[in-house]
């Protein structure tokens, strides 16, 4: 490959490519690489210093049993985890499947017809309700959030943070007492159900309440409970949000957890997050599609709905699949069993005379101890179980799907010889008085869809799972070639410690004492990331990339602030930028201005100049991404950073593009004030078909201040947090602590250099086909080239899309489409690919090349060609009568792709105008799959 483009060594190829400016002076200061022996060993000891306990904390987090043959199947089977984010539908039918069964899940249960699939987590959710309703309030345009007292602390810490840097005004209020004790207009109520302390309240009064003043109401509801508590759309709410953790997906130390939202209808065009939809294929079968807002990241940018790009796709499968498999029958008995819990604990409780500060528990019972909370719940750690410290005179216990009596025995134990009494465990049936309100009792059926009635035994699931799987192509089956998102091997060894209980188990408010090798890993995962680019301090709290973008942002806005520099309010953001820079530029509360983009993909000087003059005094921040987009390595970027700190602003490099960096250059060092990385694209957390993602951000130090605190104890402050739990989507992150160490800091760089030798090894192979849209010096591109078909579109009428469509016959999932430059694919085939896959891909291309030459010299009509009727489905070939100006054999085995190994994609073009339209969200009758 180096002989081909004419490069002696891969550093030789990168001293040429990367320009000199940039370039870091010592390789990285990492340890020695380990073995994947010794990195699983230094894992195990790690996991060691963790303790594992009954969790019964709660506040919003829940021990589950992940039934073996979902763990296995989905969140330890690559054909899931490996798959990417389903923009390209054909080849992502299963995944999108699996999601719709949690969009019609979720429906279902809060009773509101639009659900998507999924937010980051649940606080986080919480604020994206509260400035939906902000967004959709037609009758109150201004004016208040009002939030339930009763809310999860980290729910309000995450939307008081968001609320500050947008200026609207949250105010919590006891909701018992009506809304009168707030005058002003209110935009928004949102009630947490069950509350905090574990209470059960009809809330059908209040929200009517807030309804006569003209507010929308969000109801904050846990999934379980509403298989036994009825439904908030039918008590009036317009918005229920929540986490879906609890539907087999571990505790993970907090994450990562699905989050859900669901709305009432006509709100849909306001929805954050994804949302899949039905729309049919060129044969007019009904075929699954993300609607609506896959257009949101990267056209609608400033006026896009959410800065959400990356969700929780595969926590969100898992959660719908624990529905499939316990159907609504054993959700409910589970739940049943849950209350039953609960409502013994509380008796057994009131029968020793303590006073309960609530009378209706789900799962939760809040029991008042003056002064003796912090001894019961040292008692209860004694004995292996965590409960909740809920101030100093009060304890939380939690059940979940996991109690057994033994465990409640051993709780009223605990409290039994701290204050003094006999212990007695009542019995649920014997339980009386601590059932829930009869006002809110479910009398709605729920999940009556056969998919939730079809695969009940363990047989049935793992065919389920498995046809689904089969459906998609993920990068257990070919390269992913795609520009900016980085699919690369997520190796086996790295995911191996994410299932280990002392990883799995531990609850994010568990006593730090049980927690020490959970922050161990942590603290040396931010200490390597630093290394690595050149920052000083790094906080892994954020849920996906977005999420980094936004604390970097806040980190800056906060930073002015403290300087008084209240005036700093501009973000420039070239034109060229991914979709969520901008959309997180205006959740940070700052106003984007575009910088021009040059001829050669760097950003335009002079417009650059003229936009800092035009804004003097508000220039809050530039956002760039590194190398550009456009995938090249800009000279000159120190000079734009040099230009913004002159003016007063600080510099925002997106490191999503990290692969081209690692090892060779720092952001930290050559000009940026900030970065967020993206570890499930670098770092090798696999992207889950749409999540998780963990986004760090990374500061120099005078922003270190800024970077997100805890929010289940954050009180206000500069340190807004944005996740729910301190370590965000703590779960995946040995997956990236094993790649570093497995790498060392010679593995990284040579990983780099490798990148870069795959992207211009493909650039130039291809570039007498197609040729490459931006290089740098010595004609180089970066990691990732952008394939400009603008040309022969116009000569042959064929669009980047049909190519894209074109290479599923050869078994490939198309590069990115049509991003940052319409009319174009961006390659990015990464270190991870071999010789042989990238000649694979090369010769694919090429006899595309060949197909879209017939069109052009007209051979072919450009309607009857085997590009425009791509993909092929196996159903096209052998039905009727074949009359098409090809043949099947070029149809299904165009070019020299094997016999042997072929994908059939289970439908054919997808007509997204008609999903858009007859927007269906919802799993469509079983009868419109038949034939
Ligand atoms: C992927 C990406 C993002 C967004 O990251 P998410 O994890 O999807 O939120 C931002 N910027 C660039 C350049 C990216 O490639």
């Amino acid at each position: 490959m180096l002989d081909y483009i004419g490069h002696e060594s891969l550093s030789a190829l990168a001293d040429k490519a990367v320009p000199k400016a940039i370039r870091q002076e010592q390789p990285l200061a990492l340890a020695d690489p380990l073995t994947e022996a010794e990195v699983l060993a230094e894992l195990r000891a790690l996991a060691k210093k963790n303790t594992t306990a009954v969790q019964m904390i709660g506040q919003g987090y829940y021990d589950t049993i992940t039934p073996p043959v979902l763990r296995r199947n989905i969140l330890e089977d690559p054909a899931w985890y490996t798959a990417y984010t389903p923009y390209q539908p054909e080849i992502s039918q299963g995944r999108l499947e699996a999601l719709l069964n949690f969009q019609t899940m979720v429906q279902d249960l809060t009773g509101l017809p639009i659900a998507n699939a999924s937010l980051l987590d649940e606080a986080s959710a919480v604020a994206e309700a509260a400035l939906f309703m902000r967004r959709a309030n037609k009758k109150v345009k201004e004016g208040a959030i009002l939030v339930d007292e009763e809310i999860l602390p980290q729910s309000l810490a995450v939307l008081e943070g968001r609320a500050e840097g947008l200026g609207f005004e949250v105010k919590t209020v006891n909701v018992a007492h009506g809304l009168s004790q707030f005058e002003g207009p209110v935009v928004g109520l949102v009630l947490q159900q069950p509350g905090v302390s574990g209470v059960v309240r009809d809330l059908s009064g209040v929200i009517k309440e807030a309804k006569d003043r003209g507010a929308m109401v969000t109801v904050a509801a846990d999934l379980l409970s509403l298989t036994l508590i009825e439904a908030p759309g039918l008590q009036g709410a317009d918005v229920a949000v929540g986490s879906a953790q609890r539907f087999g997906v571990p505790l993970f130390f907090g994450g990562p957890h699905a989050a859900y939202m669901a709305v009432g209808k006509g709100l849909e065009r306001s929805l954050p997050g994804r949302l899949v939809g039905v729309s049919k294929d060129d044969a007019g079968q009904p075929a699954y599609r993300l609607a609506l807002q896959t257009r949101e990241q990267h056209i609608r940018r400033e006026k896009a709905t959410s800065n959400i790009c990356t969700a929780q796709a595969l926590l969100a499968i898992v959660a719908s699949m624990y529905a499939v498999y316990h159907g609504p029958a054993g959700l409910k008995r589970i739940a049943q069993r849950v209350n039953g819990h609960a409502r013994s604990l509380a008796a057994s409780l009131d029968a020793a005379g303590l006073e309960l500060v609530h009378d209706a528990p789900f799962d939760t019972v809040t029991v008042s101890v003056p002064r003796r909370a912090a001894d019961v719940v040292a008692a209860a750690k004694e004995r292996g179980i965590n409960l909740r410290l809920a101030g100093t005179d009060a304890v939380g216990i939690s059940c979940d799907e996991t109690t057994t009596e033994a465990v409640l025995a051993d709780v009223v134990a605990a409290f039994a010889e701290t204050l003094g009494f006999e212990a007695q465990l009542v019995a649920a049936d014997a339980a009386e008085g601590f059932e829930l309100p009869e006002a809110v009792r479910r009398e709605t059926d729920f999940m009556t869809h056969p998919v939730f009635h079809q695969h009940r035994s363990e047989t049935q699931m793992l065919r389920y799972l498995r046809k689904l799987s089969d459906r998609d192509l993920a990068l257990d089956r070919t390269m992913i070639p795609l520009g900016s998102c980085t699919m690369k091997l997520n190796a086996t060894a790295e995911m191996e410690a994410i299932s280990w209980p002392e990883f799995a188990t531990i609850h994010p408010f568990a006593p730090d004492d049980q927690t020490v090798g959970w922050r161990e890993l942590i603290a040396g995962l931010e200490e390597d990331l630093a290394t690595i680019t050149g920052y000083d301090r790094v906080s892994i709290q954020p849920n996906a990339g977005s999420q980094g973008e936004l604390a970097g942002l806040l980190a800056i806005r906060s930073y002015h602030l403290a300087n008084g520099d209240t005036e700093r309010d501009v973000c420039l953001i070239p034109a060229s930028a991914h979709g969520t820079n901008a959309a997180s530029a205006v959740l940070a509360g700052m106003r984007v201005v575009v910088v021009a983009t040059a001829q050669d993909g760097t950003i335009d000087a002079d417009d650059l100049a003229a936009k800092i003059e035009a804004n003097p005094g508000k220039i809050a921040a530039i956002m760039i991404t590194y190398p550009s987009t456009h995938g090249v390595y800009d000279g000159d970027v120190r000079d734009v950073c040099d230009a913004v700190h002159e003016t007063g602003g600080q510099v925002y490099i997106d490191g999503a593009n990290l692969n081209a960096l690692v090892g060779l250059a720092q952001p930290g060092r050559f000009g940026g004030d900030v970065s967020h990385l993206n570890l499930h694209k670098t770092f090798c957390i696999p992207h889950g078909g749409g999540g998780p993602g963990v986004g760090p951000v990374a500061v120099r130090e005078h922003l270190a201040p800024y970077l997100p605190g805890d929010a289940n104890t954050w009180r206000g402050g500069r340190d807004v947090p944005v996740a729910a739990s301190r370590f965000g989507s703590a779960g995946v992150l040995p997956i990236s602590w094993a790649y570093v160490k497995l790498m060392g800091g010679a593995g990284l760089t040579k990983a780099t250099q490798s990148a870069l030798l795959a992207a211009n090894y493909v650039s130039r192979r291809l570039s007498e086909h197609y040729p490459t849209l931006y290089t740098g010096e010595g004609g180089l591109v970066a990691h990732e080239c952008i394939l400009d078909l603008r040309e022969l579109t116009a000569k042959s009428g064929v669009t980047a899309e049909d190519v894209a469509k074109r290479l599923i016959d050869f078994g490939f999932h198309a590069p990115t489409l049509a991003f940052p430059v319409a009319g174009t694919l961006m390659v990015e085939p990464t270190e991870s690919e071999d010789l042989g896959e990238l000649e694979r891909f090369v010769d694919a291309m090429i006899a595309i090349r060949e197909e879209i030459d017939a069109v052009a010299h007209n051979e072919i009509a450009l309607d009857a060609s085997p590009l425009r009727l791509a993909p092929h489905t196996a159903r096209s070939v052998v039905e009727g009568e074949w009359d098409r100006a090809y043949s099947r054999e070029q149809a299904v085995f165009p070019g020299s792709t094997t016999r042997q190994d072929k994908y059939f994609p289970p439908v054919g073009r997808i007509d997204g105008a008609n999903g858009d339209r007859n927007l269906v969200c919802s799993c469509p009758p079983i009868e419109d799959f038949e034939n």
